[in-house]
């Protein structure tokens, strides 16, 4: 069995990378990709503890970006997951990377200030001594829920955070294009993260915004996946065959973010064989 997509505390996960390879090597993982939304610190970090268990562990990225104004469905947030990057990551990718993280504590100082607008007085200090160098809306969140403002976490983004709530404050994000191009130009596949987030009201929607994502050059799809029923992977392994997208799949797994997401089976729908990642493997050599 293999993980995919996983997240740890250099980004919105709580398990630290060296956790994670521990608890990769208990549960018998043959392969582990570290996912960590825009940075690459928990993959850094998780190398010298793969190395030391025997795990095989790939360099992977996930990315947030946009439908730009010129494509359908603009402004739709899209998830682009990069795998197989040069290692280390050249000067160009790390100060992009840089670029995205200041625009991030940029929109946190704004939406905290939006927050004290609206009687939510937390402070950025509180939120960072939860999200470190990677804080984002979850931690925000959490901080809501622990100072009793919310009584949990997915009322803090009904009523505060999500995209359509009073709180929410835009930061500058890369366009679709621009993040398969940065993952391309570091020699890495890129791949769209859990394609059942689109959220297309009709198949004819979601074909062509994928085949205007394989334009752009994406080159696989995320078919296993914690929020993919049977049928969803039955589908999206269609679409791949359909486009010629590689295979990809993964649990998204946060720690106690989200607790039901188990490392490796996500909720118990996940036994992802090794064939995926050699069929990568190959797809990347090919
Ligand atoms: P950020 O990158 O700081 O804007 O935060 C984005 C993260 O917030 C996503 O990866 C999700 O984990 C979480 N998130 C965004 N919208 C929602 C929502 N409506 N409900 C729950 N979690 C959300
Ligand atoms: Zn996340
Ligand atoms: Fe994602
Ligand atoms: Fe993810």
């Amino acid at each position: 069995m293999i993980d995919l997509h996983t997240h740890t505390t250099a980004s919105d996960g709580t398990f630290k990378p060296s956790q994670l390879v521990s608890a990769a090597g208990e549960i018998g993982l043959e392969a582990l990709a570290i996912t960590d939304h825009d940075n690459f610190l928990g993959y850094d970090e998780a190398t010298l503890a793969a190395g030391e268990n025997g795990l095989d562990l790939v360099c992977g990225i996930e990315l947030s970006t946009r439908m730009p104004r010129t494509a359908s469905h603009h402004g739709k947030s899209v998830h682009i997951l990069g795998y197989f990057l040069d290692e280390p990551p050249s000067d160009s990718f790390r100060a992009w990377l840089n670029q995205i993280q200041d625009a991030r504590r940029d929109r946190n100082r704004r939406l905290i200030e939006r927050l004290r607008e609206l009687g939510v007085p937390i402070t950025l200090e509180e939120v960072q001594e939860v999200g470190r160098n990677m804080t984002g809306r979850p931690h925000f969140a959490k901080v809501l829920v622990e100072k009793g403002y919310v009584t949990n976490y997915q009322e803090a983004f009904d009523l505060y955070l999500d995209e359509s709530a009073r709180a929410y404050v835009q930061r500058l994000e890369p366009s679709v294009p621009e993040g398969i191009w940065r993952i391309r130009s570091g020699n890495g596949i890129a791949v769209l993260a859990h394609p059942v987030r689109l959220n297309v009201r009709e198949p004819g929607e979601e074909d062509r915004l994928i085949r205007w994502m394989c334009d752009q050059g994406l080159q696989g799809i995320e078919v296993y996946h914690t929020d993919h029923g049977p049928e969803h992977e039955l589908h999206y392994l269609a679409l791949a065959e359909k486009y010629g997208l590689a295979v990809t799949g993964g649990s998204d797994f946060h720690g106690d973010l989200k607790p039901r997401v188990k490392l490796g089976t996500g909720k118990g729908n996940l036994a992802i064989p090794r064939e995926v990642l050699e069929r990568l493997r190959d797809s990347v050599r090919a």
